[in-house]
């Protein structure tokens, strides 16, 4: 096993794409193998150093970056151990790239559905965030696809976890090798969620170590689901120029024949982004809508038919291979852009990351709308995953007194978000920077009985300290 401990050998380590900033280690581990996991893990709980677990880096909330203790890499499991093309499914090492299993999947004419828009990061960070695809439109997050996991505890255990197998009883107690473990009181809203440990009458044992976001042990080999290839996709762009992105929604949503893979949405900051890349965005469109579907006959007619019913500036459409590559990056880009922009003004990037059921989206929206109207003076840019009732609402606090504002205002949307029975995080999960938020969706008492079934699963309190609620809780 490679064991570092320079701190200029760690330094990488010490960041993700979240711009966190009080990372500190003092080892990192890098085993090679599960045996020499297991002696990481042993060797910590011995000593009772805290184990952060690292994997892609691509997390935008500090989960994978420590704030003491050590860090263990999975970088270097990275095997796919089975590929069972008939069965359509896959066994995976915790640190196989996404980008990479994708690459081969498309050689065995399959596909794996929940793949997030930042391929680089690995199926085990997937999987302990519970991340949600350029496809979850139509598909859904992480959770649906994870067949089975083997999970190693810091008691030293070994836990195999297969999906159908574990299920909560009537009293609402897990089983969970020779213990039992009460599931918390509050219930995880059945939408698009990824807000602190799972929870439902009846649930599968499986959920709760999904998006447990490294806290209950470390997740080595995952077996997923898979599905065959789709067919090829086209992309298109709607340039809107009045505010009917929402009413257009809706007649997708009803119109059976119309079943996109993804409905992004973007607002006139996030053109404004785009422009450097794509300068014949039109001037004067006020928010466009980002379409991918599969081609398949009279398709492309039927969604020309409901265009036509709306004042649309303009419309992209892919033609071939090259121009949908092209159009991609226009999803691509946005997030990358907004980075570099927030590097380059020094601001730390305030996100949030809400969700609610369909029903109360448009008040949300307008809710949204409402508080950039109250606050001009603060920049802002709105977009994503408006199919699921869920948009990144970001905001670029220029210093403290805008900061301030910031988080008012941040309080006031989650307030909002949770009042309308949403959650406070769709995909990012919290890792170190949304706890208050947590605890304003689910209470200390909700938060509490999340650091109590840590503290039964790792009674050494050694994984992911400060990721999901704050360490204080286990003492
Ligand atoms: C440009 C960009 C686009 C993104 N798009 C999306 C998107 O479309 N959908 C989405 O959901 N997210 C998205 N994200 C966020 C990020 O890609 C996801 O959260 C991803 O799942 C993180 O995976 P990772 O391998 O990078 O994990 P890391 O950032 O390394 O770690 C994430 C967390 O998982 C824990 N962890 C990692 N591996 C294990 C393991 N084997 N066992 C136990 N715990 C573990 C870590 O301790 C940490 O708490 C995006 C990020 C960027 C920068």
């Amino acid at each position: 096993m490679i064991i570092k401990r320079e701190p200029d050998e760690m330094l990488s380590y010490l960041e993700d794409s979240s711009n966190f900033q009080k990372g500190k280690s003092e080892a990192l581990y890098i085993p090679e193998d599960e045996k020499e996991v297991i002696e990481a893990i042993a060797e910590c709980a011995d000593k009772r150093i805290p184990l952060t677990i690292s994997a892609g880096g691509t997390g935008t909330v500090g989960g994978r970056i420590p704030l003491e203790g050590a860090i263990l890499s999975v970088e270097k499991l990275n095997k796919i151990i089975s590929l069972d093309k008939r069965g359509k499914k896959a066994i995976l090492q915790a640190g196989v790239v996404i980008d990479d299993f994708l690459k081969i999947l498309k050689t065995q004419n399959l596909f794996y559905p929940p793949f997030p828009t930042e391929r680089t990061a690995f199926i085990g960070g997937n999987v302990s965030t519970n991340a949600s695809g350029e496809y979850s439109y139509r598909f859904g997050s992480t959770r649906g696809y994870v067949r089975e996991i083997k999970v190693i505890l810091s008691t030293g255990e070994t836990l195999e976890i297969e999906r159908g197998k574990y299920f909560a009883d009537k009293d609402r107690y897990l089983p969970i090798g020779d213990k039992k473990i009460k599931v918390p009181s509050y219930i995880t809203p059945s939408i698009k969620c990824s807000a602190g440990y799972f929870s439902q009458s009846g649930m599968d044992l499986i959920d709760l170590f999904i998006g447990s976001e490294g806290t209950l042990g470390m997740i080595t080999e995952v077996e997923v689901k898979l599905i065959p290839a789709l067919s090829s996709p086209f992309i298109m762009i709607i340039f809107f120029k009045k505010n009917e992105i929402l009413k257009f929604i809706s007649e997708v949503k009803g119109d059976k024949k119309l079943n996109p893979l993804s409905l992004e949405y973007f607002d006139k900051r996030s053109l404004d982004f785009l422009k450097k890349d794509f300068p014949n965005i039109p001037d004067v469109s006020r928010e466009a809508l980002y379409i991918e579907q599969e081609e398949s006959e009279n398709i492309l007619e039927e969604w020309v038919k409901l265009i036509e019913k709306y004042e649309v500036i303009d419309t992209w459409i892919s033609q071939d291979r090259r121009t949908y590559e092209k159009l991609i990056n226009f999803r691509h880009k946005l997030p990358e852009n907004i980075n570099d922009y927030f590097k380059k003004i020094r601001s730390t990037k305030i996100a949030l990351d809400i969700a609610v059921p369909q029903e109360h989206f448009r008040e949300l929206f307008d809710f949204y709308q409402t508080l950039r109207l109250n606050n001009p003076r603060i920049e802002t840019v709105l977009f994503g995953h408006i199919g699921e009732n869920h948009l990144h609402f970001n905001f670029f606090p220029r210093d403290e007194k805008e900061r301030e504002k910031v988080a008012k205002i941040c309080e006031e949307a989650i307030k909002k978000g949770i009042n309308l029975g949403g959650t406070i995080s769709a995909e990012h999960g919290i890792g170190k920077l949304k706890h208050k938020y947590l605890e304003s969706m689910y209470g200390k008492e909700g938060v509490g009985e999340m650091a109590r079934i840590k503290k039964e699963l790792d009674p050494y309190c050694i994984f992911g300290l400060d990721n999901i609620f704050p360490k204080r809780l286990l003492m």
